[in-house]
């Protein structure tokens, strides 16, 4: 006996008519037209069943504090970052775990069951990763947390020194954070900046961390610490372990460099996260006209054969005002500023917020598969691109075979004389 069978579903390749059966959180089988007893069935309508989304880059410690102590007059970075410094210290436990359980809430109703969130290291309490620790240990049985040890004012640059940086980080780690973080390009000096890659990648091979760090989020075309990125990986041996975040700074980088950048990127199995909603917001900001979008080159860096993900980062804090934790809306924004508008480029961008995000976390059985997770997510659309153009309504979210949340259908009734009754913006 089954605990869930789901009829007629469209999967995100394309296959149609598709029966998914699940028991005991997995799931068993995937073929059409099964027929079979279960304790709960579905009729999906033919409408898309895919995996969840995956949020690959977000900084939960910061988000839903929109206007604390005040707004960000300039919408720039550095003032984001000046914020976020005024803010730090009136932190306190209790008000930040409630502020990341309510955007768990968010993200779950909207089908997003993992975030990679970053945590500031730099203040010497650890009061965010404490509190991010607590609310992964809460959020656990419905929702994939993990954390990044970020250094926000930069691990040799920031007010404490190095050494009380790096001994912070390394509390972190020891208290649970998985993953190693920077912010090369905010180091004082490019040298710094190369050196600080070097000894976080270096923690990150002696503890076998992962590593993600805020790369080269300028309009810099000079700033090239993903080239140092990208050889630090192959000399420790981590390939496939790291992941370059942002590197906005490839937008504006001498093609001639980056034809010799794209191979090394990919020799080293690097993974790459751009983050639309935020780069096309922040960068750009010393431009008048023509003026760059500064996101970072995506299509190339898949041509290439490099996984890319596309990220939400922000969501109501000192950085950005707006988000509200819908995959879809970041991926939308993705492929319009990347011009990804071909079928096959939007399909990508859909497998930028599903499948590349779940590789570079390293999910296992994330995946419509015999043997995956029961985890899925039944949209309002009949295939990805449709869910794109309409940041479709997550009817149904499972987690493990079990119903996580459910939004009714996004169906407008028409009082217009000679028209039909209803329409869903489907034709
Ligand atoms: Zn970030």
């Amino acid at each position: 006996m089954l605990d869930l069978l789901i009829h007629n579903a469209t999967l995100p390749d394309g296959r149609q008519n598709m029966s998914i059966a699940v028991r005991e959180g997995t799931i068993l089988e995937l073929t059409p037209g099964l027929m079979a007893e279960a304790h709960e069935v579905l009729d999906a309508q033919g409408l898309l069943v895919s995996p969840p989304f995956v949020d690959a880059h977000f900084h939960m410690d910061a988000t839903l504090s929109y206007g604390l102590p005040r707004v960000n007059q300039s919408g720039t970075l550095l003032e984001g970052i000046a914020l976020w410094g005024e803010l730090k210290p009136l932190l306190t436990q209790e008000a930040l775990i409630e502020r990341a359980l309510n955007y768990c809430d968010w993200a779950v109703a909207q089908g997003l069951l993992a975030i990679r969130t970053h945590v500031d290291v730099c203040d010497p309490r650890l009061l965010a990763v404490e509190a991010l620790l607590e609310v992964k240990r809460r959020v656990a049985p419905y929702l994939h947390l993990e954390l990044v040890a970020f250094p926000q004012d930069g691990v040799l640059r920031g007010p404490l020194g190095p050494e009380q940086h790096m001994n912070n980080l390394k509390r972190a780690l020891a208290m649970g954070v998985d993953v190693v973080g920077g912010i090369p390009h905010f180091e004082r000096t490019y040298e710094q900046g190369t050196l600080s890659v070097k000894l976080l990648c270096e923690l990150a091979a002696e503890q076998g961390k992962r590593v993600d760090m805020h790369c080269d989020e300028s309009d810099d075309p000079l700033s090239r610490h993903v080239e140092t990125l990208a050889f630090e990986t192959q000399r420790l041996g981590l390939h496939g372990r790291v992941t370059g975040s942002h590197l906005t700074s490839m937008h504006s980088m001498d093609n001639y460099y980056v034809s010799k950048l794209l191979p090394l990127m990919m020799d080293a199995q690097l993974h790459v996260i751009a983050n639309p909603l935020i780069n096309i917001t922040l960068q750009g900001r010393h431009d008048t006209y023509p003026k760059r979008r500064g996101m970072t080159r995506v299509p190339e860096l898949l041509a290439a054969g490099i996984n890319v993900a596309f990220g939400h980062d922000c969501v109501m804090d000192p950085w950005y005002s707006l988000g509200s934790g819908d995959m879809l809306e970041v991926a939308h924004m993705g492929l319009h500023v990347a011009q990804m508008t071909s079928q096959a480029a939007m399909r990508q961008s859909f497998d930028a917020v599903t499948r590349n995000p779940a590789r570079i976390l390293g999910l296992e059985k994330h995946g419509l598969a015999p043997g995956c997770h029961a985890d899925f997510v039944l949209l309002q659309a009949r295939d990805p691109i449709e869910a794109l153009r309409l940041r479709a309504t997550r009817l149904k979210v499972f987690r493990r075979g079990q119903l996580l949340a459910e939004t009714p259908a996004a169906t407008s009734q028409l009082h217009v004389k000679g028209r039909p009754g209803q329409t869903a913006r489907m034709v």
